[in-house]
C-alpha cells in the first residue's frame, strides 16, 4: 500500500515535471535582409510575410542605431550595443596615420576592427554550452577573444547577392545545421534588397520585384523549417540593418560638395571619410579643427556639421576613439561629395536614424512568440536581449532591454531562460 502510494507519487511527479524539465531548448534563427525598409510590404503583394505576421509578431518598424550603415548596425544586432559602444563604427576599416582604407568586404577580415571588446551572441552562447553558427552575416569572418562561431560560412569576394537559387541552397544549409548539428543559434544574411535599392531607388519597379523575391524566400525558409522537423523548436526573427531613401541630383537639388564651400579646404584635413553616401567624418590637421568646423557649419541648409563631443546624445555616436573629430550628415535626398560628385546611386542609407526611410522591418515567429500580434516600434538594440532570453543564456552588458520586447512572448515560462535584466534601468518611466 505504502509502496503503491510512493509509486503513485513518483508517477505524478514525473508526469508533472516532464513537460517542463524535458522540454527541449528553443532555437533561434536571426535573419537580415539588408536594407529592407519597414514599409516595403505596403507597395508589393507579400503573401508570405503577411502569413508570418498572422502566425507570429510584426512590429510597425524598428529603429536602427546611428550610423545607419551595414556593418555597424549588424554588429548592434549581434551585441545589443550602440555603435559608439561596440566600436565597429563604419563599414570601412581605416588608419588615419597611414591613410589606408579598406572597403566593406576586405574590412570583414580585419580582426581587430571587430574584436575590440564586445562579444557577438555566437561567442556568448558557445561559452554557455550552446552551439552557434553564422552564414554571410557581417562580422562572421572575425574571431572574438580567440573564438569564432563553431559553424560559419563567409561569402567569397565576388559573390552574387541576388541569386534566388543560392538563397534557397543557403536556407537548406542553415536548416541542416539546426537539424543535423543541433545548433541552437544561427545568424543568416541576405545582401538584398539593399543592392537593388541603391541602384534603382526604393520606389523602383526593380525594388518591388526584389521584395517579392524576399517574400518567396521567407515562404521557403518557413516551409523548409517545417520539412526539417524544426517548426516546434525554432524561432525565426527577420529584420534588417537600415532602410533606403531616394537621392536627388542633376539640378533637382543643390548638391553638397565640400570643396566648393567657401573657407573649407581639404588642405586643412589630414584624413577624411566622404563620398560615402550621406555621412562623413573628418580629421582636421592639428590646430585647424575650428577653422574646418566654422567653414562647414551652416554652409548648406541640408548639411549637418557636428564636433564629435557635441553630437546629439540620442544618436549614441560620439564616445569612441575611432570616431573622427568632425561628423557630417546630410538630410534625405542629399549625399556628401568631397572634391566633386562621384556618387551615382539612386538610393542611399546612412541618414539620421529618426528618418522614417531608415527604419527596417521586423517579423518573428515560433514557439516563443505570440500569434497575430502587431506591436509598436522599438530599437534594434533590444533584439539581442530578446534572443538571449529565448536561448536561456545570460547576456553580456548591452544597451537593450527585455522589457521593450517581452510583450511579444507567449509567457515567461514558455521559453527556457530567466528574465535577466540589463544593468541599467530603462530610460522611460
Ligand atoms: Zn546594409
Amino acid at each position: 500500500m505504502l509502496w503503491a502510494l510512493a509509486l503513485g507519487l513518483l508517477w505524478a511527479s514525473t508526469i508533472l515535471a516532464a513537460p517542463f524539465e524535458n522540454k527541449p531548448r528553443q532555437k533561434v534563427l536571426l535573419i537580415s535582409f539588408d536594407g529592407f525598409r519597414w514599409d516595403y510590404d505596403r507597395y508589393v503583394d507579400t503573401p508570405n510575410l503577411d502569413q508570418m505576421a498572422r502566425d507570429g509578431v510584426k512590429a510597425m518598424y524598428v529603429t536602427p542605431p546611428y550610423l545607419t550603415i551595414t556593418s555597424p548596425t549588424h554588429f548592434t544586432l549581434l551585441s545589443g550595443r550602440y555603435i559608439e559602444n561596440h566600436g565597429v563604427i563604419h563599414n570601412m576599416w581605416f588608419n588615419t596615420s597611414t591613410q589606408e582604407k579598406k572597403p566593406y568586404y576586405q574590412s570583414q577580415f580585419v580582426n581587430e576592427w571587430w574584436d575590440n571588446g564586445s562579444l557577438p551572441i555566437w561567442i556568448t552562447a558557445q561559452r554557455q554550452g550552446l552551439k552557434a553558427g553564422s552564414l554571410h552575416f557581417p562580422g562572421t569572418a572575425s574571431s572574438y577573444q580567440g573564438q569564432v562561431a563553431m559553424v560559419r560560412e563567409v561569402e567569397p569576394l565576388l559573390y552574387n547577392y541576388k541569386n534566388e537559387t543560392a538563397w534557397r541552397e543557403n536556407t537548406d544549409k542553415v536548416m541542416g545545421w539546426f537539424r543535423d548539428q543541433d545548433l541552437d543559434f544561427v545568424s543568416m544574411y541576405f545582401g538584398e534588397p539593399d543592392g537593388t535599392g541603391h541602384r534603382y531607388g526604393p520606389n523602383s519597379p526593380q525594388i518591388r520585384a526584389m521584395v517579392q523575391q524576399v517574400d518567396r524566400t521567407v515562404g521557403y525558409i518557413r516551409q523548409t523549417a517545417e520539412h526539417y522537423g524544426l517548426k516546434d523548436r525554432l524561432n525565426i526573427i527577420i529584420t534588417a540593418d537600415h532602410g533606403m531613401s531616394n537621392v536627388y541630383r542633376n539640378g533637382l537639388v543643390e548638391e553638397i560638395t565640400l570643396s566648393k564651400i567657401p573657407g573649407f579646404s581639404f588642405k586643412d584635413v589630414s584624413f577624411h571619410l566622404v563620398d560615402f553616401g550621406p555621412s562623413g567624418m573628418l580629421l582636421p590637421k592639428p590646430g585647424r579643427l575650428d577653422k574646418v568646423y566654422n567653414a562647414l557649419k551652416g554652409a548648406h541648409p541640408h548639411l549637418h556639421v557636428y564636433k564629435k563631443e557635441e553630437m546629439p546624445e540620442r544618436l549614441h555616436f560620439s564616445k569612441n576613439g575611432r570616431i573622427l573629430p568632425i561628423i557630417l550628415w546630410a538630410d534625405p535626398g542629399y549625399v556628401i561629395n568631397g572634391y566633386f560628385p562621384v556618387q551615382f546611386h539612386k538610393g542611399e542609407h546612412g541618414f539620421d536614424n529618426q528618418e522614417m526611410d531608415m527604419k527596417p522591418f521586423f517579423r518573428a515567429v515560433g514557439p516563443a512568440f505570440r500569434q497575430n500580434l502587431e506591436v509598436g516600434p522599438f530599437e534594434t538594440v533590444n533584439i539581442y536581449p530578446l534572443m538571449c532570453h529565448i536561448l536561456g543564456i545570460k547576456p553580456e552588458v548591452n544597451d537593450g532591454h527585455l522589457n521593450a520586447t517581452q510583450h511579444m512572448l507567449v509567457t515567461s515560462s514558455g521559453t527556457q531562460g530567466e528574465f535577466y535584466q540589463a544593468n541599467e534601468p530603462p530610460p522611460w518611466p
